[in-house]
């Protein structure tokens, strides 16, 4: 079941990348576990998947500890083994938590966080991947800098020791019009080239769900966070 949804949905991104006239690999799926057991993930690692994204710091930690001594009974090999990505809500309290569990952070939303997760990352291990998240469709509930903040924020952000830069990640407003969908991404694509002008080395712009990862990926997504196309309805959602 995972095994052909995830094929389903690789295909479907190589045929948004060739639309696309990008490379087959300019593209990588980020599979959105939150709410499923760390048995779904085994099963998508076990297809060749390596890339999760969690929501939930306790449910996230937990899953890891639980994914991380299954790989090991299994004798994973190492380079199958599974990069964590936390895309949710954080509050500064859990950022230790997250610096010492996940592998990168793409919802940072102010600065606070940013230097607690650059504090707390261990000095020996690898930087932490970090995306800035922009409240790009200006939402009052949803988090992110505004697109005039953001710009300013990156260049304070990116001198932190802790911390690597990476890009830009947005959660825009539902629709199911394509064009809306792409007007969005292609203003977060506009926000992130306007910082590399700034001489910032991003690589990353973390867009597209389920429901619209093919408009992300034509208008220049790098990665795309897809869960229920992968994993299927989440309860209570
Ligand atoms: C849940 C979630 C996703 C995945 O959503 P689907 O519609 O199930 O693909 C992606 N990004 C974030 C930030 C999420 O919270």
């Amino acid at each position: 079941m995972i095994s052909q949804a995830l094929q389903h949905v690789n295909a479907r991104i190589a045929q948004a990348c060739a639309q696309a006239q990008r490379p087959g690999n300019a593209v990588t799926l980020l599979a959105v576990s939150k709410t499923f057991s760390a048995e779904a993930v085994i099963s998508a690692i076990e297809a060749g998947q390596r890339d999760f994204g969690e929501n939930y710091v306790q449910e996230g930690i937990e899953k890891i500890a639980q994914v991380a001594s299954c790989c090991a009974r299994r004798a994973i090999s190492a380079n199958a083994l599974p990069i964590w990505h936390f895309i949710g809500p954080l509050q500064s309290n859990k950022a230790r938590q997250v610096a010492q569990y996940f592998n990168w952070v793409h919802s940072i939303d102010r600065l606070k966080i940013a230097y607690r997760l650059s504090a707390y990352r261990p000095v020996h291990w690898p930087a932490l991947n970090v995306c800035l998240q922009v409240n790009i469709s200006q939402e009052a509930t949803k988090s992110g800098f505004s697109a005039n903040d953001v710009i300013v924020a990156a260049q304070e952000i990116s001198q932190l020791p802790g911390l690597r830069l990476r890009g830009l990640m947005c959660i825009p407003q539902p629709t199911q019009k394509e064009a809306e969908q792409r007007y969005t991404f292609a203003q977060l694509r506009r926000i992130f080239e306007l910082i590399r002008g700034k001489g910032l080395a991003l690589d990353t712009l973390s867009m597209g769900m389920s429901n619209d990862f093919e408009a992300a990926i034509l208008e220049g997504a790098t990665i795309v966070r897809v869960g229920s196309a992968i994993f299927g309805k989440r309860e209570g959602f």
